[in-house]
């Protein structure tokens, strides 16, 4: 028998059926919309999984007024509870605003042959060996993927899904021993509002993982320290035929200044690894008032004002080569890096990583060229690094996720909770 199959007898293989079930909810969520969540329709299956987890026993799983999906599973040894920190595990039911998620036909591609998949609903819709090399890893294995209209959800319904099926293999197995353990289901995570709500002191756990990652094995605990910049150049309208000496186009002086900007290094077309970068992505021009949105992105905070100062001084001297315009910069923090967080905390990334080992597989980790709601969670007090889920592709009618995978994510979360049990403070 391997480890996974002395895991389940089994739940965790229940953890394709309650895969294949969620992923048919649509639950887009959307940056445009004022509401919390931002769309309704994210509330139906976070009320279903409520639901799921009292039908499970979890009595107290119960959706709050914001939707998120809050359950405890008590801890199993009461003697020493007080020693055991209360461990939480978090996963998001939305789905990305980029692609459609509705009438999402899940198939799967039972024992993988290492072909090429082409997807039955567009045949311009390929998962193509040469393009994505992950795919050699996993011949033999049963790989799920839409039909080639709409995204998967393997981000994050691979998460909910593990989650749960772990959830319902501890609350089988009383005699495995453990401390209170919290589940968290949470909506808008996609469009960067998937923390505004979430109550950390209710929540009462000493860390969490966000189950929310890519390939096996990956625990992720850095993160991008990120700001967002608005420079807006003033300059003055006027006639156009009656102009002369009078009027500063504004959008000169901002095409100068992008002009100016950083091309072959310090831009998301230049770097990866650890390299941090500045890029604009949004413009609003008129020859009054062009303004320009960048975002500004380093693992290492304090380089965040480097890279800010460097852009200041690149619009100021734009504005020097325009007699009459100016400047005017505005920075907003967004998120930071969760590491700065995890470093004073080293045990719960060495746990994950003990639990990924025991589980069978090499941990893993990369540095996240993104943020995730870990990244805000650490902060407000939650130290929250990422685990694989077994996404890949995500955002994509490509989208993939192996179901051994997901069976391993399950397997790693159950270790995970035994070995917080087995430490004594
Ligand atoms: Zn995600």
């Amino acid at each position: 028998m391997s480890p996974v199959s002395s895991v389940v007898e089994s739940p965790v293989s229940d953890v394709l059926e309650r895969f294949l079930r969620y992923v048919q909810y649509d639950t887009q969520s959307d940056e445009q919309s004022n509401t919390y969540p931002s769309t309704e329709k994210q509330l139906a299956l976070l009320r279903d999984l409520a639901a799921e987890l009292r039908a499970l026993g979890i009595a107290d799983a119960n959706v709050d007024e914001h939707g998120y999906v809050m359950a405890t599973i008590p801890a199993t040894v009461s003697e020493t509870v007080r020693h055991i920190p209360t461990i939480g595990f978090i996963a998001h039911v939305d789905t990305s605003p980029e692609m459609s998620g509705a009438g999402v036909a899940p198939i799967v591609h039972a024992a993988y042959d290492g072909r090429d998949l082409v997807l039955p609903d567009d045949p311009d819709a390929v998962l193509r060996r040469r393009d994505i090399p992950e795919l050699a890893d996993h011949i033999g294995h049963d790989i799920v993927t839409a039909s080639g209209t709409t995204l998967l959800g393997a981000d994050d319904k691979a998460g909910v899904a593990e989650i749960m099926t772990a959830a319902a293999y501890l609350v089988a197995h009383p005699e495995i021993p453990h401390g209170r353990v919290r589940i968290a289901f949470t909506p808008d995570e996609e469009i960067g509002r998937g923390t505004k709500y979430f109550d950390v002191a209710a929540f009462g756990a000493a860390c969490a993982y966000t189950v929310d990652g890519g390939p096996r094995g990956e625990i992720e605990s850095e993160s991008f320290s990120a700001d967002a910049m608005t420079v807006t150049f003033h300059g003055f309208n006027t006639h156009p035929g009656y102009a002369r000496g009078r009027m500063v186009n504004a959008i000169k002086v901002a095409a100068a200044f992008i002009d100016s900007l950083p091309a072959g290094s310090l831009s998301p077309e230049a770097t990866d690894g650890y390299e941090g970068f500045v890029h604009p992505y949004v413009m609003q021009p008129s020859v009054d008032r062009t303004s320009v949105k960048l975002i500004v992105r380093d693992f290492v905070t304090a380089a965040l004002k480097e890279k800010e100062d460097l852009i200041a001084s690149l619009a100021e001297r734009a504005t020097k080569r325009f007699a009459g315009s100016r400047v005017e910069i505005a920075i907003e923090e967004q998120y930071r890096n969760m590491r700065e967080v995890l470093d004073r905390h080293p045990d719960i990334v060495a746990r994950a990583r003990d639990a990924i080992r025991r589980a069978g597989l090499e941990p893993r980790s990369k540095p996240i060229r993104g943020g995730t709601d870990g990244s805000r969670l650490s902060f407000m007090g939650l130290p929250t690094p990422n685990l694989f889920a077994g996404e890949h592709n995500f955002h994509s009618r490509l989208e993939w996720v192996a179901v051994q995978d997901m069976e391993k994510a399950v397997e790693v979360i159950v270790k995970l909770v035994e070995i917080w049990s087995e430490l004594r403070t």
